[in-house]
């Protein structure tokens, strides 16, 4: 699939609404890192809910809290992180009930993860064991989930898994160093597919790769998520990335959703300064060269948020109320955006937007 193709199909799924029915639903999702008075707020109450068949892009600075998102709802996260309130619905297939992963016994959870719920970790191609050979790697990953396979069975499931990611089925006899960074980075999304996981999180799993690589990488994802009709949370601080790859994208900010609502129309008309600011960041995917503008400041500490609107400080539509009141994410005052939530005070009433953020 050409790039050109992998966005028209991004486009052409990106209706307004999402494509299916909920499969995982993250509510009031609290998470701190450390105790009392000492204790950072990395998580402050995110409501977000993934589709089936789905890519919903997770974007923001480093420190925004969405690598933490994922791994509070996953029940990855690592000590001192601590999971203070909220729940995470996995909905099982349709009539089943819904499972509060967070609540959900150990045993059953170990069984869950990789078979429902498949992660591919940042710098993931680092993670392979230098010293087997890919194969090996691939069916050992195999047999710790099903015992029952025989060794003929996962040998040829690995290499099935590895010609589904464009690697030539041979290479199961590779050793990792015989790779590319990308090709291992391939490899590891196979052994995350293995099972065929009903939702598959990436996080940042193009950052240390070159340009060329990280747009190969994406068209895989889709035409793999075109195929097999799986979910995706992808997480990257790139957003421009996410244009080509989401159906929707949510920014956060300080431990929360700034904004979130379809791709294309984020691209093209970001109704929050701080996603504004981030799209200004990156190099336009389109027409002529520009000069890219960052944005001032650096991320709050979230020992010592600011008042009102944490992006404040950074914020060059700043209005006095923003300092004093916090604005809730929910829709905009503009019409025909229903799929659109933003937390900012200029999107109550539609005379307040400023030009850039008002494109219509
Ligand atoms: Fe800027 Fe105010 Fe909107 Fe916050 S609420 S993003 S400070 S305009």
């Amino acid at each position: 699939m050409t790039l050109s193709s992998a966005r028209g199909s991004v486009l052409a799924a990106s209706a307004e609404g999402p494509r299916g029915r909920p499969i995982l639903e993250i509510r009031d999702l609290v998470v701190d890192y450390g105790y009392g008075d000492d204790r950072a707020h990395a998580l402050r109450g995110v409501n977000l809910t993934l589709h089936e068949g789905e890519v919903l892009g997770l974007a923001g600075e480093s420190g925004c809290g969405k690598s933490t998102l994922v791994y509070a709802a996953t029940r990855l996260l690592a000590p001192p992180g601590l999971i203070s309130g909220g729940e995470v619905l996995y909905y099982p297939e349709q009539g089943q009930k819904p499972i509060d992963i967070l609540r959900q016994p150990d045993e059953e959870l170990r069984a869950a993860r990789w078979q429902d719920t498949a992660i591919v970790f940042q710098g993931a191609m680092n993670s392979l064991n230098p010293v087997f050979r890919i194969g090996r790697q691939i069916t050992d990953a195999i047999a710790a989930h099903r015992p029952e396979w025989s060794r003929a069975q996962r040998d040829d499931r690995a290499r099935e898994l590895l010609s589904m990611v464009g690697i030539a089925p041979d290479r199961v006899s590779s050793y990792p160093h015989q790779l590319s960074g990308g090709m291992r980075q391939r490899v590891m999304i196979a052994m995350a597919l293995a099972l065929e996981p009903r939702v598959l999180i990436m996080d940042e799993p193009t950052t240390a790769l070159d340009v060329v690589m990280q747009r190969q990488i994406v068209e895989q994802i889709v035409e793999l998520r075109d195929r097999m009709g799986f979910s995706v949370i992808f997480i990257t601080h790139d957003v421009s990335l996410l244009i080509e790859v989401a159906d929707r994208i949510a920014i956060m900010y300080a431990g929360e959703i700034v904004e979130h609502g379809p791709a294309h129309r984020m691209y093209r008309e970001p109704r929050h300064p701080y996603t504004l600011g981030l799209l200004n960041s990156f190099p336009p995917l389109h027409g002529p060269r520009q000069e890219l503008v960052g944005i001032p400041g650096s991320p709050p500490d979230l020992q010592a948020l600011p008042t009102g609107c944490t992006f404040h400080p950074r914020c060059p539509f700043a209005m006095e109320r923003c300092v004093t009141d916090v604005p809730v994410l929910g829709p905009t005052a503009i019409p025909g955006e229903a799929a659109r939530r933003v937390a900012c005070w200029l999107n109550e009433d539609e005379s307040l937007l400023p030009a850039p953020l008002h494109q219509t």
